[in-house]
């Protein structure tokens, strides 16, 4: 039997008959088909074939041979969905006219490891999602989904958990059946926030699971009577749902290449180097991994109903310290600025190629950070800089960051800052209830 057929053979006795073939748009939204599971040898060769403009940000024209996406599915990707019976899942990468396509955000972060690869390190990252559990009343209304969750302070709650406990128990079961090793699972500091933590990997699987974490975490909050919400900031007063990247190169002996636990912050030179290289490129990191105009609703300097935000604006690092933009933990880094509704692939491409270009230029860090940057804001104090207030200007500090901007590539480029001033520039014509409240009969 050849391989496909061992493997069709296989999932079709665990009862598949079609496959989920599932790729990312600009967006970094989940998009895809279904396609019968026979003709698997299709799908992984040549493809399953899609309209290209009618996918966002692919760059492709509307006729000709290009005009044609094809998604080529990874056969080792391939399990059953334990939410759509019949179905199995697969993740796959971006071809035109027979070629990867360089607007195709896996194959971006792919070549951004394989930077480190020729190295012989390898990029971990244990991603953090946190996300809100919402329901849209007969008014159209977005409200919290759970009506008792209501508390100034609900980080931990337990009641929560007990209430919502038929979402988190089938997520708990359905991840573990898709492979995740999960560590915990918690309410979060806003009301209907909640954080489900699963074991890091190397950096490309660690992306495929957040996609699949979502399409998850869709499926079973549906089930639920609930709308899993992956929005930076959904209620005005309170934190919004960051997807912190907890990151770690090892070498090919797989020693930890960030870790001395006799450098300053129990980091190695390497890893102040990296720190340092995200830093400096923040501003324009920003508008990869806070992608919408709502993602700066997060970034808030400080206040929340709970007391703060948790999401820091300052570009500093410090040793266990939640109130800068960059935490060193126990040897690794955790990059506070990526929210649940990024482009996972691309912001990890661009928090990789950044963090790679201060080793290469052996950047030097700023001096660590060791106080509370909240109380240090409060008294008035300069403060170290800060990042782009909007999406506005955090594209402006993409197309200014020439260096970022190479290391990713132009065509990726050129469409996400041109998809993303559009969106910028429909904002910007928005008349919001908040205006027609303040200033309606105002004057
Ligand atoms: N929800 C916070 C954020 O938006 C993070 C809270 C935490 O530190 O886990 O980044
Ligand atoms: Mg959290």
């Amino acid at each position: 039997m050849s391989q496909y057929q061992d493997t069709i053979a296989r999932l079709q006795s665990q009862g598949v008959h079609s496959v989920l073939v599932q790729f990312c748009d600009i967006h970094g939204v989940a998009k895809g088909k279904l396609v019968p599971l026979t003709n698997l040898r299709e799908w992984v060769e040549q493809g399953a074939g899609f309209a290209g403009p009618s996918i966002w940000g692919t760059g492709l024209p509307r006729f000709g041979a290009r005009s044609e996406y094809y998604a080529r599915i990874q056969v080792q990707s391939l399990q059953p969905l334990p939410f759509m019976p019949g179905v199995a899942h697969a993740v796959g990468d971006g071809f035109a006219g027979g070629q990867p396509l360089d607007t195709c955000s896996r194959q971006l972060l792919q070549a951004a490891i394989e930077r480190i690869k020729s190295r012989g390190w390898t990029l971990w990252v244990g991603i953090e999602p946190e996300f809100f559990l919402l329901r849209q009343g007969a008014d159209g209304a977005w409200k919290v989904g759970d009506t008792h969750d209501q508390l100034d302070k609900p980080s931990y709650d337990l009641k929560a958990i007990q209430r919502n406990q038929g979402f988190l128990e089938e997520m708990r079961s359905t991840l573990t059946e898709l492979g995740f090793e999960l560590q915990q699972i918690d309410h979060e500091d806003a009301c209907g926030q909640y954080e489900i933590n699963y074991k890091f990997d190397d950096a490309l699987v660690a992306a495929d699971r957040y996609m699949l974490f979502k399409l998850t975490a869709h499926a079973v909050a549906q089930k639920h009577g609930l709308v899993f919400s992956a929005m930076a900031k959904p209620l005005a007063h309170a934190p919004g749902s960051g997807l912190h990247f907890h990151l770690s190169i090892t070498d090919a002996q797989g020693k930890a290449l960030f870790a001395d636990a006799s450098g300053s912050l129990g980091l190695s030179a390497l890893g102040h180097q990296f720190a340092a290289g995200l830093l400096d490129h923040g501003d324009a990191l920003s508008a990869l991994c806070a992608p919408t105009v709502n993602s700066y609703k997060r970034l808030a300097l400080s206040h929340s109903a709970s007391g703060t935000t948790w999401s820091p604006v300052w570009k500093a690092y410090g040793d266990n310290n939640r109130t800068c933009l960059l935490r060193a933990v126990a040897g690794r880094l955790e990059w506070r600025l990526p929210d649940a509704s990024c482009n996972v692939y691309a912001a990890i491409a661009a928090t990789l190629l950044a963090g790679l270009d201060g080793v290469d230029r052996a950047l030097q860090a700023p001096e660590p950070c060791d106080e509370d940057l909240y109380e240090r804001f409060a008294s008035g104090a300069p403060m170290p800089a800060r990042l782009p207030r909007d999406l506005f200007d955090a594209l402006g500090a993409l197309e200014q960051d020439a260096v970022l901007r190479g290391l990713l590539g132009h065509s990726f480029c050129e469409q996400f800052l041109r998809l993303k001033r559009e969106e910028w520039d429909q904002y910007q014509q928005h008349v919001s209830a908040w205006e027609l409240d303040r200033y309606a009969d105002g004057f």
